[in-house]
């Protein structure tokens, strides 16, 4: 059955961001069910989970309450729009926790499905604003190299990674990158205030480039996930966000890997104690149980929007799922979870361990650099410690990785730049940890 499987995967199924062709040949590893931190694939071998899914199951797997919540609300209604003037219960509720937990005054929410029409919808409100508010030439933004904010169309180009640009005319022209704060190959050092620093120039530079006038807003995730886990160091969000008010520009966390407990804070923005305009949450939200995202937008912000849309205009942006019932109902329960049930908590207390564990991985020879805050994780590979040299292209790192991986049965996520990126989901045993360190460590030694 599952040779079949294979079969109409190959023939039928475009994965998301693979090598179509070289897919093909490699196949996939269906997997089939989950419990805690573990996974069990259809040949029923069972890996631990050291990437919560794709950094989005925080609660874990198997949470019946979660599930049953989601039951019952397609029980009593399958769907219920948000549109017109309706509305549902979840939904309304959801809203009003995520405005009780989030930062300063981020009290206004508009759901989305996931993380890039969150982004998305960042982009076009920030037009719509500077249009209604008489900036109407605030259209340039401006992101941080090797940062991630989805594939949508507009989101897309902001999102600083090769392969999302190459053949796809992105970015466009109003789509700015400064330089990532990348600790351990910036190149004005180690020390964290020249980095702080180097960071804020960088903004200020680019700003007065393209005219202040002209500049609506910058992106930045508080540790960016996708180009490699790159930790700022303590304070850089807090200077970026300065930076950007002080340059009259809207600051908007994506807080799609950040947020629910995976940097330690509900919020990554809460570890430098920022509150920004604009925050894109989506992953943690629902623990994966559900697809669900959303924009979340200052009062103030909020208010100017709203006064000064045209009164019977009504503003052009919705999904058919904004605050899809059952998704607010998975995103209700997992919030819960990570604050009444204790989860944030256990985050926080086994986030030590995890951080001791994968250090001492600093004696092995391949491993140049670790980078931790909070359960979300990742180790540089070199060949040379103190030269800090990449393996060389052709031994295909990442390639080894991501076998050794299934292998060692041990899910971390292998970058292509020789980088395992790890975000275990806050249900972990401090035993789930070392299995976790200990099975990549034996990761390590193969590729010796
Ligand atoms: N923003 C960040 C920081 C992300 O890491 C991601 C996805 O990994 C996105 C946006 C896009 O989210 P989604 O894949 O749900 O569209």
């Amino acid at each position: 059955m599952f040779n079949d499987l294979a079969a109409l995967d190959k023939r039928h199924l475009i994965h998301p961001v693979v090598p179509w062709r070289a897919h093909e040949k490699r196949g996939v590893t269906i997997l089939k069910s989950g419990k805690g931190a573990y996974v069990t694939d259809a040949d029923g071998n069972t890996l631990i989970d050291g990437f919560s899914g794709l950094w989005c199951v925080n609660a874990g797997y198997g949470q019946q309450t979660i599930v049953d919540a989601v039951k019952r609300q397609l029980e009593e209604m399958a769907y219920a729009t948000n549109y017109f003037h309706y509305g549902n219960e979840n939904a309304v509720r959801l809203a009003a926790r995520l405005a009780e937990l989030a930062p300063g005054d981020l009290n206004r929410v508009f759901f989305t499905l996931g993380g890039s029409d969150a982004i998305d919808s960042a982009i076009r409100m920030i037009r719509y604003y500077y249009n209604v508010t008489g900036r109407p030439a605030k259209k340039h933004m401006i992101a941080l190299q090797r940062g991630f904010h989805g594939s949508s169309s507009l989101g897309s180009g902001l999102t600083a990674l090769k392969n999302f640009h190459d053949d796809f005319d992105s970015p466009a022209p109003w789509q700015h990158h400064i330089a990532s704060p990348y600790p351990y190959r910036n190149p004005v050092g180690q020390d964290p205030q020249a980095i702080i620093a180097a960071s804020v120039q960088a903004l200020k530079d680019k700003v007065a480039e393209i005219g202040a006038d002209n500049v609506a807003a910058i992106f930045a995730e508080p540790v960016q996930g996708s180009g490699g886990v790159l930790v700022p160091p303590d304070g850089w969000f807090k200077a970026m966000r300065e930076a950007a008010r002080e340059l009259d520009i809207l600051f908007v966390a994506d807080e799609v890997i950040t947020g629910f407990g995976r940097t330690g804070p509900m919020f990554g923005s809460e570890y430098d104690g920022v509150v920004p305009d604009m925050m894109t949450i989506a992953k943690g939200l629902t623990s994966a149980y559900q697809p669900m995202g959303a924009l979340m937008m200052s009062d103030a912000l909020y208010a100017a929007i709203a006064d000064s849309s045209p009164e019977a205009r009504a503003i052009g942006h919705g999904f058919t799922y904004s605050g899809h019932p059952a998704s607010a109902a998975a995103g209700l329960e997992a919030i819960r979870l990570y604050t009444e049930g204790g989860l944030l908590e256990n985050g926080q207390k086994i986030a030590p361990r995890f951080a001791g564990g994968l250090q001492s991985l600093y004696d092995h020879p391949l491993v140049g650099d670790v980078r931790v805050r909070g359960l979300l994780a990742a180790v540089e590979l070199v060949t040379d410690k103190e030269c800090k040299t990449k393996p060389d292209a052709g031994l295909n790192i990442s390639h080894h990785l991501a076998r050794l991986s299934y292998e060692k049965r041990v899910i971390f996520r292998a970058f292509s730049d020789d980088i395992a990126g790890f975000a275990p989901p806050l249900c972990c045993s401090e035993d789930d940890i070392d299995i976790i360190v200990s099975r990549f460590r034996e990761v390590l030694d193969e590729l010796l």
